[in-house]
């Protein structure tokens, strides 16, 4: 399925991953690839400026996978507070799933849900109903 990914300018955020193809609901789109690394080597990387971008996707709250280096199209997935997709964690593997039918050339998305407790960003997604932030509680403000 993966093949249909592609990779273009986004009105969200810079790069994003857009598909070639109609895909129906619940359909398994692509795995997020990468290194896995520990939450040490997560957060010393995501600090470091000298890298273009953070591409770490946290499997729990020891490892995380890093697509900077070795990663595939799914890094380029954009935050959306009404998201195209979802992924599911399991066995050290991240998954993307089709959450509703999504049309030939749309933008693939999901909802980073950053904890609450760190900074705050805000979210761009344009999205009727944008919560105004990436952070998962600040919908229930
Ligand atoms: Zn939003």
């Amino acid at each position: 399925m993966s093949e249909c990914l592609i990779i273009k300018e986004s009105a969200i955020n810079r790069l994003g991953c857009f598909t070639s193809k109609f895909i129906p609901k619940d359909h398994l789109i692509a795995e997020y690839e990468g290194e896995i690394i520990t939450a040490v080597e997560a957060v010393r990387r995501e600090e470091d400026l000298k890298r273009k971008g953070i591409y770490t996707f946290w499997l729990n709250d020891e490892h995380a996978i890093d697509g900077y280096d070795k990663g595939n199209h799914t890094k380029y997935l954009n935050h959306s507070c009404d998201p195209s997709c979802i992924y599911k964690i399991a066995d050290s593997k991240i998954l993307f799933y089709a959450a509703r039918d999504i049309r030939q050339e749309e933008e693939l998305t999901i909802d980073y849900d950053y904890d609450a407790d760190s900074e705050l960003t805000v979210c761009l997604c344009g999205s009727v109903n944008c919560r105004g932030y990436l952070n998962e509680t600040i919908k229930n403000v």
